[in-house]
């Protein structure tokens, strides 16, 4: 079992780090310390487009499809010293999602259609998976779609369906065939432009007061049948299939390794005249608890990338790193809210933008940390709740 990085490991990740040193602007990176969340479209776009023209925005498609052909290994350094970096989210829908969907199942037309604007961040997608109703238990879903000639028919309704608003086309789970014998079997993914006819996107606004998420309704819109991927009725082994993507870099750790050292930074601070946080026994034995556990990961993390290398599939075990990645993380959140003392209360969500002029009355270093905390609260709910991945290892590793 391979637990640290080879010379050649090694040397990648400095060409990593000092590729994102020196190429990701420094708007953005100031914007994603503030708040993650505040990343504006057309800053995601222009960094989407630095890492298009390098031929690194695709790390895990295929090399033939446009990835980078890295190993296991490498792409997880990528993607730690990405979020050490303060590069900003992608959207994922597109590139984590659909797009292994259309390559490994599409048509040639599909691929040809939507491949390269995924690649080029010319394209922006959402998911409508979740209704109503239908979030965990997803294949109970209603929202239907009835064949007319070459095309399809969609009625119905999906929510929590993030960033629609900003979003070009949209991959959505419909009932085609409301008779079958399993709920599972009756399903078609369709991959549907947001400007059709009928289709209205409306805002939730969620609890850090930001607007990402949205209700989408369909009210008679028509689709082409050529926009169904693979067989009719077969939707829900590809809605599988992309779920499994989804959940790949879940973990988080060097996100998390970055909060620890802000959380330490703070801590050192004295607040209102009170004794650094630091100085607490109690606090620093919870920061150690936590760091322990995060240290934990990154080996189980370490472990899995080394039978990923082996030849071996990650499995059920990915849920724990969904897990696990999510409860350290929010637990870090929380720290850094309390660490900041009084000054955790305010939301001052007109400072959020790193370009804004008003002077917030959290100091700095604090700036963002309550929305981030209130942010990341659903992390443990998008995805697949972790109640759920807890059932699933239940059932593929201790086969209960
Ligand atoms: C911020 C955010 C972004 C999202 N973005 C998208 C998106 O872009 N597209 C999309 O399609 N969806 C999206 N979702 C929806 C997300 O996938 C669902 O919220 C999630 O699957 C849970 O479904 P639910 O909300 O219906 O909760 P429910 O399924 O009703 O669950 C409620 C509670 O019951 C528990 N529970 C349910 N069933 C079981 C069980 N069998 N065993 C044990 N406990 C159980 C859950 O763990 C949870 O705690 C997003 C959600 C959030 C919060």
């Amino acid at each position: 079992m391979q637990l640290q990085f080879t010379p050649e490991e090694r040397a990648f990740r400095d060409e990593v780090r000092t590729f994102l040193r020196e190429n990701l602007p420094e708007h953005i990176r100031d914007q994603v310390i503030r708040a993650p969340s505040y990343v504006s479209k057309e800053d995601v776009r222009l960094w989407h487009k630095i890492l298009y023209e390098k031929g690194w925005i695709a790390p895990a498609w295929p090399k033939e499809y446009g990835g980078t052909g890295w190993t296991a290994t490498q792409r997880h350094i990528w993607g730690e010293e990405y979020q050490a970096a303060h590069a900003p989210r992608l959207s994922p829908f597109g590139l984590t999602m659909v797009g292994p969907v259309i390559y490994t199942y599409g048509t040639e037309e599909q691929k040809r259609q939507h491949l390269p604007p995924i690649l080029s961040g010319d394209i922006f997608w959402c998911q409508g998976y979740s209704e109503p109703g239908s979030g965990s238990d997803l294949a109970s879903l209603k929202t239907r779609a009835v064949r007319e000639g070459d095309e399809y028919v969609v009625n119905g309704q999906k929510i929590w369906t993030s960033h629609a608003h900003h979003a070009d086309w949209i991959f959505a789970l419909v009932r085609t065939d409301p008779g079958a014998r399993k709920k599972q079997e009756g399903i078609s993914f369709l991959l549907i432009d947001m400007k059709t006819p009928g289709l209205e996107v409306r805002p939730i606004i969620s609890i850090d007061g930001s607007h990402y998420l949205n209700e989408v309704f369909f009210t008679d819109v028509r689709v082409p049948v050529e926009n169904r991927i693979g067989e009719e009725n077969k939707g829900w082994t590809y809605a599988k299939f992309l779920l499994g993507h989804e959940r790949t870099g879940i973990a988080g750790v060097g996100q998390s390794k970055a909060k620890v050292e802000r959380l330490k930074r703070i801590a050192e601070i004295e607040q209102a005249g009170l004794r650094p946080l630091a100085e607490d026994p109690d606090f620093r034995s919870r920061l150690s608890a936590v760091e322990a556990k995060l240290t934990a990961l990154d080996y189980t993390l370490l472990r899995m990338l080394s039978k990923e290398e082996a030849g071996q599939g990650p499995g059920a075990e990915v849920s724990m790193l969904k897990i696990n990645g999510t409860e350290i993380e929010q637990a870090l959140n929380e720290m850094l809210v309390e660490a900041l003392g009084y000054y955790g209360m305010p939301y001052e969500l007109e400072s959020l933008r790193a370009d804004t002029n008003v002077d917030p009355v959290v100091p700095r270093h604090g700036v963002g940390l309550m929305t981030e905390h209130l942010l990341r609260r659903a992390a443990s709910i998008y995805g697949g709740t972790n109640e759920i991945q807890r059932n699933i290892i239940a059932k593929g590793v201790l086969g209960l």
